[in-house]
């Protein structure tokens, strides 16, 4: 029997209720985005496989949110959260083909998963804070529809069979053929997880292109002010900008803003989601040799004006460390950034214009000094990857290879922090997942 879901549009009917035999998918990569294009392809009425090269599916779910899986944001603007160097009208054509309203019904109706709001930060979790619970509803949605999903198979090479479909080649020298294929191998964050790039490396060697790759959503490494040791310490009003080079070599220091405030003083540098928020535009311009952005840091996100009155107010007797710390900067920042403004030793009513000046800038517009990035090892996403002129945006069917579908973060696409990159992959592999069945049926 068939069993409809109801978000699927009824005139699409399963494969199988109007051919005789059913057509065949393999999905390779079994994350989220993968997951989501077996369970749609499946509820097409296809025979799916998932071909997953770790020891079980969704390992990347488990990680995320802190264990807790942030699995949407509570609203979306295309332009403002996604990443991608392709063309934004395509971008907005994926996202007009499922609403955040009808992914959430998805994950509530059909994969079972009760939600529950992080109102401060608009994001979606599950109720029981377990990402366990998400991998674990997402795969048993899957099973109980008939997918396979085998483990320990890694997919190294894809071709297509001389009487149409396709043939998956495995790295312990078996293969696997379907009408059709999803690739779904993600991009190269956290290899530790499964993810080395080896997707675009399959696909690159059979004519598709690549936007050059980098790290994204990754803590940066660098000098905390006045070369003191700061970790540990986390701020959370912090106004972080980023502002290109040729903007900032004209004396232009506001840019893009980051969408979060929280900080943190690492061993190496600064992370906290105002940091990983903005952190692509420098890794992207470090792995590509291009002029660096400046970034700058208000620490309290409190104006310059704000802090003029408040040295204006005194006491004047008051030394300018504590003064700082009284209006809520703490301590070991206070004391750098004074060491730093060379104001370390003087009352407020004793400090020069110059430096009430340079105090002022260190507060408000504190240019961050940073010489690298922690790489994929901690980015949580990758920027650049497979173009989207490359693929239909209607179908996920890529435009080089008819067949086979590719979604996920292997595409030239990535989102802020706040579940958006989830948003991607459920997004996406629901597209590949119905359209890899459809392309058999036409
Ligand atoms: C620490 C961390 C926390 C995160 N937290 C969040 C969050 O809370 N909210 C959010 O929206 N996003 C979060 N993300 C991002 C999110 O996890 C990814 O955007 C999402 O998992 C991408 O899904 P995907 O299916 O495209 O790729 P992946 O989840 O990376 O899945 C790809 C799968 O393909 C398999 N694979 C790769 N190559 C092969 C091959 N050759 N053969 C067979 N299998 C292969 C891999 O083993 C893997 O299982 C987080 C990421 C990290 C690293």
């Amino acid at each position: 029997m068939v069993v409809w879901d109801s978000e699927l549009d009824m005139r699409h009917r399963p494969f199988s209720t109007v051919c005789q035999a059913a057509p065949s998918v393999i999905i390779t990569g079994g994350g989220a985005a993968g997951l989501t294009a077996a369970y749609f392809a499946a509820l097409q009425g296809a025979e799916v496989t998932v071909l997953e090269r770790t020891r079980e599916a969704g390992k990347k779910i488990l990680i995320s949110g802190g264990a807790r899986c942030n699995v949407l944001p509570m609203e979306v603007d295309v332009q403002r959260d996604f990443v991608t160097e392709s063309s934004p009208s395509a971008l907005r054509a994926i996202f007009a083909s499922w609403s955040l309203e009808d992914c959430k019904h998805w994950l509530e109706d059909n994969i079972g998963l009760a939600l529950a709001t992080e109102q401060e930060n608009m994001k979606y979790f599950p109720a029981s804070n377990s990402s366990r619970e998400v991998r674990d509803r997402l795969v048993a949605a899957c099973t109980s529809r008939g997918v396979r999903i085998l483990c320990k198979a890694s997919v190294e090479g894809l071709s297509r069979q001389p009487g149409g479909g396709w043939r998956c080649s495995l790295a312990d020298g078996s293969h696997h053929d379907a009408d059709s294929i999803v690739v779904a191998t993600g991009g190269l964050s956290f290899p530790k997880m499964g993810t080395d790039g080896t997707g675009h490396r399959i696909v690159g060697a059979l004519g598709h292109s690549l936007k050059p790759v980098y790290p994204a959503l990754t803590p940066l490494k660098g000098r905390h002010p006045a070369g003191s040791q700061l970790a540990g310490l986390s701020l959370y009003d912090v106004d972080l900008q980023c502002s290109a080079a040729a903007a900032a070599a004209k004396g232009k220091k506001k840019g893009q803003r980051a969408q979060r405030s929280a900080f943190l003083f690492t061993h190496r540098g600064y992370s906290g989601p105002s940091v990983l928020d903005l952190s692509h535009s420098v890794t992207r311009a470090l792995e590509r040799g291009t002029p660096l952005p400046r970034l700058s840091a208000n620490w309290l996100g409190d104006s310059r004006a704000d802090w003029d009155a408040r040295l204006a107010a005194g006491p004047g007797s008051s030394s300018v460390p504590s003064l700082l710390r009284k209006h809520g900067v703490p301590q070991r920042l206070a004391e750098a950034l004074c060491a730093e403004a060379g104001v370390s030793d003087r009352r407020v009513a004793e400090l020069r214009k110059t430096e009430r000046a340079a105090l002022l800038e260190s507060l408000t517009e504190y240019p961050l000094d940073y010489d690298g990035h922690e790489g994929y090892a901690k980015a949580e996403v990758t920027g650049g990857g497979i173009p989207l002129s490359e693929v239909d945006c209607s179908t996920m069917e890529s435009r080089v290879l008819p067949g086979v579908h590719l979604c996920g973060e292997i595409l030239d696409v990535f989102g802020r922090i706040g579940g958006f990159n989830f948003y991607w992959a459920w997004l996406t592999g629901r597209l590949a997942g119905m359209h890899a069945v459809r392309s058999v049926d036409q």
